[in-house]
């Protein structure tokens, strides 16, 4: 297990800059996951780690040394990649213990550390089938089992569950996130999914255009971004934000008065904060539009005026219907401000 340590990391594709000079320290057996959208530098940031994209400047340090000219075999990190990118010829025990053969590691402890690994991942049954001849989630438990054996000082995967259909995913989610706690290893994993990202992070680090917008835990996050970008970022279903020099009167003259007060440009409201109210105590009022009923609760898109909407999230026994009027509140703590510039007001 090892901290790792990126300073100032800078990125070039020829002419065009894709990370612009990351600061970041992971401690020893954190769990740390890179968010951010498509496009935003997460694989570019961990391939850099795993040493499969050169340096433009700047210095990665795995257990307090630079090993930026280290080769990626002998920094001591493995991935788990989308793909899973088994050998299809060799058997599952055969690509668990590939690289524990190629470092000359003796063969009784090869034989130990697979199946210890294939117990961990509950796939010794398949341990002399062929990765052709296994599901999409036990050939990424067999690609996970792959890099534990290596007994590696950091594991880094790259959106490990995005070719598992939905159930699988949860399923896999869960068994990394007990894995981790098991290992007690530091993992640094990439995602576009930010439910993955809350469920399995110590701390995100949320990317925006090669530049990291915010790190913090999971409920830092939620609770208190940093900015907009984070705002709506983090949070399912996404984050309301009403531009208040957009927003007619009628419609929120509480929301108004609150945002004037803290000198706010932009009012941020989690669906799940909103609450149907009298028109006395309304902040917001309007109608709505369309609601998407998903049994345990619904969504109702609620429109204040022409083509600004807003989402609340409504008991499922709600009777208020498509065309209803709705006043909505919330409480002032889950009012969040932002400024001009996009940033949180404290
Ligand atoms: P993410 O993983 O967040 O989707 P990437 O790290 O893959 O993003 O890419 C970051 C940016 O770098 C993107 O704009 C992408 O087009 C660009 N990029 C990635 N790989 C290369 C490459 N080999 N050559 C040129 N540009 C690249």
């Amino acid at each position: 297990m090892a901290q790792v340590e990126l300073q100032n990391v800078i990125k070039d594709y020829g002419k065009t800059r894709v990370i612009h000079g990351v600061d970041l320290t992971i401690e020893t057996g954190e769990f740390v996951v890179f968010v951010g959208p498509s496009g935003c530098g997460k694989s570019t940031l961990l391939r850099m780690i795993a040493g499969l994209e050169e340096f433009t400047s700047g210095d990665l340090l795995i257990g307090n040394e630079v090993v930026n000219d280290v080769v990626p075999a002998e920094r001591g990190v493995a991935m788990v990649f989308q793909s899973y990118a088994l050998y299809p010829h060799m058997t599952v025990f055969e690509n668990m213990a590939f690289g524990l053969k190629q470092s000359k590691t003796p063969k009784a402890e090869i034989d130990q550390r697979v199946r210890s690994a294939a117990d961990a991942l509950q796939v010794t049954e398949y341990l002399e089938r062929l990765p052709k001849h296994l599901s999409g989630g036990q050939r990424q438990r067999v690609a996970i089992g792959r890099a534990i054996v290596r007994d590696p000082r950091v594991f880094l995967f790259d959106e490990p569950l995005s070719n598992l259909d939905a159930s699988l995913r949860v399923q896999t989610r869960i068994e990394i996130a007990k894995l981790h706690n098991a290992l007690d290893a530091t993992m640094i994993y990439v995602t576009h999914d930010q439910v993955e990202a809350m469920t399995l992070a110590d701390r995100i680090v949320v990317l925006n255009a090669g530049r990291i917008e915010q790190v913090g835990s999971p409920l830092t996050l939620y609770n208190r971004p940093a900015n907009l970008f984070v705002a709506e970022f983090i949070g399912s279903p996404k984050m309301n934000i009403v531009d208040i020099t957009k927003t007619p009167t009628a419609h929120t003259k509480q929301l108004l008065s609150k945002a004037k007060k803290r000198g706010a440009c932009f009012v941020g409201l989690r669906p799940e904060h909103l609450d149907v109210s009298s028109k006395d105590t309304a902040l917001l009022t309007g109608q709505i539009r369309h609601i998407e009923q998903l049994g345990e609760y619904s969504l109702a898109y609620v429109s204040l005026d022409g083509d600004i909407e807003i989402t609340a999230k409504l008991p499922a026994n709600s009777k208020l219907g498509i065309g209803s009027d709705i006043n909505l509140k919330a409480s002032d703590e889950k009012l969040l401000f932002f400024g001009a510039d996009h940033m949180a007001l404290a």
